[in-house]
């Protein structure tokens, strides 16, 4: 299947690792133009490289924290300049989560949490609407979680502002029809940066990494009986934002290896 992405321009947050690299990657090896942004210089530039080895040229990268409103608007318009004033999918990607009881959260990492989840969409989607606009077939993927419809007690808060986010992003799908579509993509447990800074930090440092993810595969009852690797949901995250998804909006896809309980 032709995903149309020749020449296309597209925009990931959090691109430097794990989930957003990997759909950069793809991106790229399909013939787009890819931008992407995160806060550290060091991992942006490492990322830069890797990218520029699949498509030379092909990436602009940019340090921008996606909660910063200004430095989110010169993102945008250092994007503009250097895509010739358009952006045909903006992948809001960036973030991570917080695992924490409502015991345990205090307000100021409620209001942290909230923030993150919120304005890593609103800001991007507010500075790069007009580039959208000038594209003939723009799209917007929100990266979220299947916490949205699946709450888990441990990570409370994450889990009610990405219930929001889905209400969030299903308005806007309306609001912004016909001419830009809005989807998500619902993850489950994908392997990428922030499950390694987890690894890490086990308690029992003489568990192998196989041993630990094997382990935390068992303990969430995944029934593909493993985590995702970034290449997966990033496979999900491009078709959506690709012309071939041209009727769909306002629609999320799971990405869990089967660990929702709904039907
Ligand atoms: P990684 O930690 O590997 O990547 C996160 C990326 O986001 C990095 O490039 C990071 O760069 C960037 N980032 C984080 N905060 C900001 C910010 N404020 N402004 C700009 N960039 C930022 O994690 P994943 O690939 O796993 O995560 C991608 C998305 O998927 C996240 O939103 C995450 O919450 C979501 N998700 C992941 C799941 C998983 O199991 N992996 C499950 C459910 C959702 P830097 O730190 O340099 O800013």
């Amino acid at each position: 299947m032709n995903l149309g992405l020749n020449e296309r321009v597209a925009v990931v947050t959090g691109g430097s690792s794990g989930i957003g690299l990997a759909a950069a990657k793809l991106l790229l090896a399909d013939g787009a133009k890819v931008a992407i942004c995160g806060r550290n210089a060091d991992r942006l530039a490492a990322a830069k490289t890797e990218l520029d080895a699949v498509r030379p040229g092909g990436t602009l990268a940019s340090v921008c924290d996606v909660l910063d409103a200004a430095a989110v608007a010169s993102f945008a318009r250092e994007v503009g300049a250097w895509s010739g004033g358009r952006v045909d999918i903006l992948v809001n990607n960036a973030g991570q989560g917080r695992m924490s009881t409502f015991a345990s959260t205090t307000d100021a990492q409620w209001r942290e949490e909230l923030e993150l989840k919120f304005f890593s969409q609103i800001l991007p989607i507010r500075a790069f609407r007009s580039l959208l606009e000038a594209s003939d077939a723009p799209a917007i993927v929100g990266v979220n979680s299947l916490l949205s419809i699946q709450p888990e007690a441990h990570m409370v808060c994450t889990s009610a502002a990405r219930a929001g986010v889905q209400s969030l992003l299903k308005s806007l799908s309306i609001e912004l029809a016909p001419r830009i579509r809005v989807n998500s993509v619902l993850l489950g447990l994908v392997d990428s940066g922030q499950w390694q800074r987890r690894f890490e930090a086990r308690a029992d440092k003489a568990q192998s990494r196989e041993q630990w993810f094997a382990a935390l595969a068992r303990e969430k009852e995944i029934p593909m009986q493993r985590l995702g690797v970034p290449d997966e949901p990033a496979r999900a995250i491009v078709f959506l934002g690709s012309p071939a998804a041209s009727y769909i909006t306002g629609a999320s896809l799971e990405i869990s290896g089967g660990v929702s309980r709904h039907i």
